[in-house]
């Protein structure tokens, strides 16, 4: 596992952790005199209840970060001059905990939101940490609240990892005060019915990031400007929106999510495309763990039942050209979104300057790449298939 030290995408410099760091040693834990009930698993809606405790680290530029504490979920105490209700001063992480087949509870990949999230802290100059020592805290908040890991399966607890500047002064600079917070949320499966493919807007009247800009980090600056465009999308009747950009509609991501592509070449050979980390590309932890599965089948590492025997693995540009021309000739496979919440969310047809582009999806609603891809990943989540991506948190 990584030491939580990560690598600016933009500049390639390596990301430092600060000087007096969280120390799991001295956290406190302060239970609460009235657990809420449980919601039943069967309502449960994304990110409307959260658990009995969560995580608060506080830091200043004086003295570093101090000790940790779990403490009951309560609302927050901070100036109206508070940096981050004026300039944004925020960012976030998003991972799961599952409880396996066993009862054991794990995380999915904490190292890698931690890396992510020293990137992002660095890139708004809020101060960064030990990922390790994070994950420490967070496990010891889920195992607090491990009863609020839903049981039933494909249930999770989505946690939410937050940075903001604290400091009282309106000046724009690095924030001297800061506060790191975890709070919890149990979530249901994203399909309880079945796969349910949606459709997408094609976006071309706003754009989600561009070269130099922020795109690639998990900053909340980067999420209010894009309701506008969802709010669109779903009055023209679609889903969710995908961002295109650039005079060629380059395709990005969807509304949250990255996406893949999958289309059959000229030599008949599948091609599974993503596009690359330019920038302008949320480094997703889904997206990695896609790529990876699918090289691994590739390399012969391991094999993929169902995955087609040849397959080509790309990190390309795609625009949306290219998508509607491998459609109209029948070479596109399929298109599907991929991110925490979902995991992966195939597409059935994309609105495109006024007409739709249709997408094969399978009887089930997966495709042909996205269902075997799927059944490792969420094998592999809930425990179900072994493998080093999972963090145990309670034995
Ligand atoms: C969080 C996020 C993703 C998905 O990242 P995961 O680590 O897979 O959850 C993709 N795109 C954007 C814009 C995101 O904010």
């Amino acid at each position: 596992m990584s030491k939580g030290v990560g690598v600016d995408p933009m500049t390639g410099e390596a990301v430092r952790t600060g000087t007096t760091d969280i120390e799991p040693s001295l956290l406190t834990i302060t239970r609460t005199m009235s657990p809420k009930e449980l919601p039943p698993s069967s309502k449960l809606l994304f990110g409307r209840n959260f658990s009995d405790h969560m995580l608060k680290v506080r830091w200043t530029e004086a003295s570093g970060w101090d000790a940790p504490s779990i403490e009951p979920y309560a609302p927050l105490s901070i100036l109206p001059s508070a940096t981050v209700l004026h300039y944004a001063q925020a960012i976030f992480e998003g991972l799961k905990a599952y409880r396996n087949p066993n009862g054991m509870a794990t995380m999915f990949r904490p190292d890698k939101n931690m890396e992510r999230m020293n990137i992002s802290a660095q890139r708004l100059a809020l101060p960064t940490f030990n990922g390790n020592a994070l994950i420490e805290c967070i496990r010891q908040l889920i195992a607090l609240d491990r009863y609020w890991i839903p049981k039933e399966p494909g249930h999770s607890l989505y946690i939410r990892p937050t940075l903001i500047g604290t400091n009282g002064t309106i000046g724009i600079q690095p924030p001297n005060e800061a506060l790191l917070f975890v709070i919890c949320s149990p979530a249901g499966p994203y399909y309880p019915q079945g796969f349910k493919p949606v459709p997408l807007y094609g976006t071309t009247e706003y754009i989600r990031a561009a070269p130099g800009g922020t795109g690639a980090y998990k900053l909340a600056a980067n999420y209010a400007p894009g309701v506008i465009a969802q709010k669109m999308a779903a009055e023209a009747g679609y889903a969710q929106n995908l961002w295109l950009h650039g005079p060629e509609h380059y395709l990005t991501e969807v509304g949250t999510m990255n996406l893949f592509v999958a289309l059959k070449g000229e030599d008949g050979v599948i091609e599974l495309v993503t596009p690359p980390l330019d920038g302008m590309i949320l480094p997703g932890v889904t997206r990695d763990s896609v790529l990876t599965l699918a090289r691994n089948h590739v390399s012969g590492k391991k094999r993929l039942a169902g995955l087609p025997e040849k397959l080509k693995v790309s990190e390309r540009p795609i625009t949306m050209g290219e998508v509607k021309a491998a459609a109209e000739t029948r070479r596109l496979v399929e298109l599907f979104g991929v991110g925490t919440a979902c995991v992966i969310t195939p597409v059935e047809r994309i609105g495109y300057l006024g007409s739709d582009v249709v997408i094969p999806t399978g009887e089930d609603g997966m495709g042909p790449l996205s269902k075997p891809l799927w059944t490792e990943l969420t094998g592999i989540q809930t425990g179900e298939i072994e493998s080093e991506w999972n963090f145990v948190v309670t034995k």
